[in-house]
């Protein structure tokens, strides 16, 4: 299995890192964290080496530390906002984190008490960030939680999207277990609107349903060429490298090859992980285009940092206007630029321009409404209902694609919402 590439803190080096907090009356690092994590507090019991109370304090706002922990985009959130940041000394509050969840998971002392399940049934489609975090949260709550996910396991993009040189499986699993032992069920290898419909799910008892889908249709390039061999959708890369690595699918089947010239289209996070991808694909060469110049780019800092330490050559101000190609096989891709107009050389041209939600659920439900990209409407009262009474949403499928934590604070309020609506139901006697 392909190592971690940033390593975890020893216990030693956490303790010296948290023992710099200063502890503020007024943390802004806490602003800094869209789920406002009690990062002053959990800082301090790791600073007198009480692991233990530092984990029940990240837990009361978090179901997925171990994951923040490494993927969070810190230097804008927590860490961005640490008053020492200003003197490039900012606390590594994301490495704290991160040692908490490992060392939790290492020494197992947390064991949360089983709250008997009485307030309700809930079912929630997919298990992605969103999806846990509902059902994490309404499991605390005494709900009865089903998650069902169309992939073989949980975890969402966790799992077959962001790769395992900065989220190992083995987190993710753990992770999905710790939601597991608090009552949530998950039925795997289902996918709702085609194996089970919404409307099936109500009938089988399930008082509110959560929709926490995700986008998982890939967005793709209309220029001429667009259907040549070797034009390929990153998310396909990523996943078939995570198949790959756990001996599901051949490397015959992973679609860049040892000395394949890569172009890698767009420059966010998805860009990010694919030219790093292919970099490990042992590609010839790999060269990030973009339309635009670098301060638009909307990868983490800390991934284009290490794309570059991986050996990926960034083309700003490339934008593409044809796949060029020979005998239907692509060959380069033509690009405008200042300077007028190029043709990079490649055998491979992986596209990371964005994605928007699939309509499996809306197509075979009524009454769902979604914006012109698909993206799911929801009420601000009860929090993330969406036109059908009954029926929530949060995450990217609602709020376009962004990021871990955003698709958490959004399912953390959904989660309430939820209760509400099931409380007021109660009240009403219905
Ligand atoms: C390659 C990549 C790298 C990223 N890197 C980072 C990063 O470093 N840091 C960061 O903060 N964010 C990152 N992001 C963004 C982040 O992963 C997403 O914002 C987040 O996963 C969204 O969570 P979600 O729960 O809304 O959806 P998802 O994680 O997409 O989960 C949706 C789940 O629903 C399931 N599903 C879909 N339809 C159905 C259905 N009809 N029935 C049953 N199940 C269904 C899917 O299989 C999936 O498991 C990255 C995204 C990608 C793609």
């Amino acid at each position: 299995m392909e190592k971690e590439e940033i390593e975890g803190y020893t216990i030693a080096e956490a303790i010296a890192e948290a023992r710099r907090c200063l502890n503020c009356p007024k943390p802004l690092c806490r602003t800094g964290c869209p789920i406002e994590n009690d990062i002053p507090a959990f800082n301090h019991a790791v600073s007198l080496g009480n692991i233990g109370d530092a984990y029940n304090i990240i837990s009361q706002r978090s179901n997925l530390p171990a994951i923040c922990g490494r993927v969070c985009p810190h230097e804008t959130q927590c860490e961005g906002h640490c008053v020492l940041a200003k003197a490039g000394k900012g606390i590594k509050i994301g490495k704290i984190e991160r040692f908490i969840a490992d060392f939790e998971a290492e020494a197992k002392f947390a064991k949360e008490a089983k709250i008997e399940k009485t307030e309700g049934k809930v079912a929630v489609i997919g298990s992605g960030p969103a999806g846990l975090t509902v059902a994490g949260d309404l499991a605390r709550k005494g709900y009865e939680v089903v998650v069902y996910e169309g992939e073989g396991e949980p975890g969402g993009v966790l799992l077959y999207g962001i790769p395992e040189f900065r989220l190992p499986k083995d987190v993710v699993r753990r992770t999905t277990k710790k939601i597991e032992e608090l009552g949530v069920k998950f039925i795997t290898n289902t996918m709702v609107g085609t194996d089970i419909t919404v409307n099936q799910l109500f009938e089988n008892g399930f008082d509110a349903v959560f929709i926490g889908t995700g986008t998982a249709l890939a967005k793709g390039l209309d220029i001429p060429g667009k259907d040549l061999t070797g034009v390929i959708q990153s998310n396909y890369l990523l996943r078939m490298v995570r198949l790959y690595q756990d001996g599901e699918v051949t490397k015959d089947e992973v679609p860049i090859k040892e000395g394949d010239d890569v172009i890698v289209i767009g420059a966010g996070n998805v860009a990010m992980d694919a030219c790093r991808t292919a970099v490990r694909m042992k590609a010839k060469s790999v060269t990030v285009a973009y339309r635009k110049t670098i301060e638009f780019m909307r990868a983490a800092k800390a991934e284009y940092d290490g794309a570059l330490k991986d050996g990926v050559e960034f083309k700003w101000e490339h934008a593409p206007l044809e796949f060029v190609g020979a005998d239907g096989v692509v060959t380069g891709l033509k690009c405008k630029t200042p300077d007028g107009e190029v043709v990079l050389p490649a055998t491979k041209v992986l596209l990371a321009i964005g994605s928007r939600p699939a309509a499996r659920i809306l197509s075979t439900t009524e009454g769902i409404e979604a914006d012109e990209g698909g993206f799911v409407i929801t009420k601000q009262r009860p929090y993330g209902m969406t036109t059908h009474r009954g029926i929530f949403a949060g995450g990217d499928v609602v709020h376009k694609p962004a990021t871990v934590v955003l698709a958490m604070r959004e399912a953390k309020k959904v989660a309430v919402g939820i209760s509400e609506f099931l409380e007021a139901k109660k009240l009403l006697g219905e």
